[in-house]
């Protein structure tokens, strides 16, 4: 597993935010998979960080939230996305197709109902219309 899949999605998008910022201040390919550079943070800080793309847990940042911790902060990100842009691309495009399968899953799921509804008997229609009013009107009852 890479940073990516390891990183808390919101600190993949913190991250992608500070690198289309272009928060990373300096940065310099240590090994074949290693780099470290310097992230600025929100406040004015400069952080010290170091990834490992083979051992994403050897990772370091010395910002609060990663510090000491074996977790995957918003300055990695940016200094992985900044090291290789196509990393972060592949990530947008992946977000993308995903939610295009989870948009054609919705429009299935709607295009059923609509067969469920259509199937049904003028009285079933009427029994079950009842139903989810009465449902409907309980439920409001219930958040007033
Ligand atoms: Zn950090």
């Amino acid at each position: 597993m890479g940073l990516i899949e390891i990183a808390r999605r919101n600190s993949v998008w913190r991250g992608m935010d500070y690198y289309n910022g272009k928060k990373v201040i300096s940065l310099e390919k240590t090994g074949t998979e290693t780099y470290s550079g310097i992230v600025s943070g929100s406040n004015g800080n400069k952080y010290m960080v170091k990834i490992d793309k083979a051992h994403p847990r050897k990772s370091s940042c010395n910002c609060p939230f990663a510090d000491g911790r074996r977790v995957i902060c918003k300055h990695m990100i940016a200094l992985y996305f900044t090291a290789e842009p196509k990393v972060a691309l592949d990530f947008l495009k992946e977000v993308e197709s995903w939610e295009e399968e989870e948009e054609a899953r919705e429009q299935q799921h709607y295009e059923e109902l609509e067969e469920y509804v259509k199937s049904l008997s003028k009285t079933e229609l009427q029994e079950q219309l009842l139903e989810a009013l009465i449902q409907l009107e309980e439920r409001q009852n219930y958040y007033w």
